[in-house]
């Protein structure tokens, strides 16, 4: 009989709540709104050739690769930063080799490891979600192949600094050491221009975010040009398909729309946070277009929580099954009125008699 091999069998599931997603989208840290006008443009202009055809990655690599200011073969366009995890774990993860991740952290590192057939080593964050660099150097031995951080975190929103980053690259030059900035245009600080320093570093960055463009399924992976050959020579020359290759270009020229619309995150950050402050909730200050806070105690207190937001018509993320967030729900940050509406209704709940549950 047909079976499937063991490391993919014994891969735990990931299924993200997708289902019945109506109301204000404040669950999977997309934008609130739209991408550029420019995207939906350019979009429209799409022809019957466009779609007949192969799509061509290499010229919008290379219109990203100069924008990124990084060498053109040090740039592999994805379908979303998802696939580029998929692709440093097929490359760097024989059977039983180790990859580490900080927990909680983003779910697909652990599934793509599984599914190779690598051996996930978690390392806990510290109780407030800092980045544990003693306990990750600790837990490098030499078959560790991979290291996945997310920086800022999802779903804490905390960060590590370059210098703990490289450090750890330095002590673990046998491993591929990913940087997922998939929330960057929110923190601006990367490690990009300092990758070189260690030639084991990839970053990664993400279209589904402040662009707007989860849909179209874009990610780039920026590395070692001799290690980037290699993970080209595994991936599908057809991955990132036409509509988002056509895209790409009037994404990357419309800096205005991003910095508008990650001006507005920001500002909705800092009322949030503050409106949490000013009534005892306990959340944790986050550098992403998101907010981790906690809403009880148990997994019930955020279950309650995120279904009586939903019946308000907000959409948030319960978080209670991630390493120590029992009881805590993510908040996406988006446009300005999103924010008011989210206050307005967090006010309402508060009213509703649920603020004994969420008290810290
Ligand atoms: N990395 C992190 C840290 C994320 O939070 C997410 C989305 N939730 C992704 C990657 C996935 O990005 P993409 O849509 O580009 O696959």
């Amino acid at each position: 009989m047909l079976k499937a091999r063991e490391a993919v069998l014994s891969t735990p599931s990931y299924h993200p709540p997708l289902a019945g997603r109506v109301g204000l989208r404040l669950d999977f840290n997309e934008n609130t709104d739209s991408c550029s006008p420019r995207v939906l443009r350019r979009l429209q202009r799409v022809g019957s050739q466009d779609l007949a055809k192969y799509p061509e990655r290499e010229p919008v690599e290379e219109i990203t690769a100069d924008f990124l200011k990084v060498k053109r073969n040090e740039v592999l366009l994805t379908n979303g930063v998802d696939e580029a995890i998929h692709l440093l774990c097929q490359t760097y993860l024989d059977p039983g080799d180790e990859a580490i991740i900080v927990v909680p952290t983003y779910s697909m590192y652990a599934i793509y490891t599984k599914a190779a057939g690598g051996e996930l080593i978690r390392v806990r964050a510290a109780e407030d979600f800092s980045f544990p660099l003693t306990a990750v150097m600790k837990a490098v031995t030499s078959r560790t192949r991979l290291i996945a951080l997310a920086n800022p975190n999802n779903p804490t929103g905390s960060v590590v600094s370059n210098d703990e980053m490289l450090a750890l690259a330095h002590a673990a030059p046998q491993a591929a050491l990913l940087v997922d900035e998939a929330y960057f245009e929110f923190y601006g600080t990367t490690i990009l221009e300092r990758r070189r320093e260690a030639a084991n570093v990839f970053v990664a960055r993400t279209f589904s975010k402040a662009y707007g463009m989860a849909g179209l399924r874009l990610g780039v992976l920026i590395g070692d040009g001799e290690q980037m050959r290699v993970l080209r020579g595994v991936s599908s020359p057809y991955n990132v398909n036409a509509l988002a290759l056509a895209c790409l270009p009037e994404a990357l020229a419309d800096q205005s729309y991003v910095a508008e619309y990650v001006a507005e995150v920001l500002e909705g950050r800092q009322r949030l946070e503050h409106a949490l402050e000013e009534r005892g909730v306990q959340f944790w200050p986050s550098r992403g277009n998101f907010v981790l806070m906690r809403a009880g105690h148990s997994k019930m207190d955020a279950a309650l929580f995120s279904e009586q937001m939903r019946n308000e018509g907000i959409l948030v993320r319960d978080r209670s099954a991630d390493e120590g967030c029992e009881g805590c729900v993510r908040i996406t940050i988006g446009r300005r009125e999103h924010v008011t509406r989210l206050l307005q209704t967090l006010a309402l709940d508060q009213l509703a008699g649920t603020q004994g549950a969420w008290r810290r």
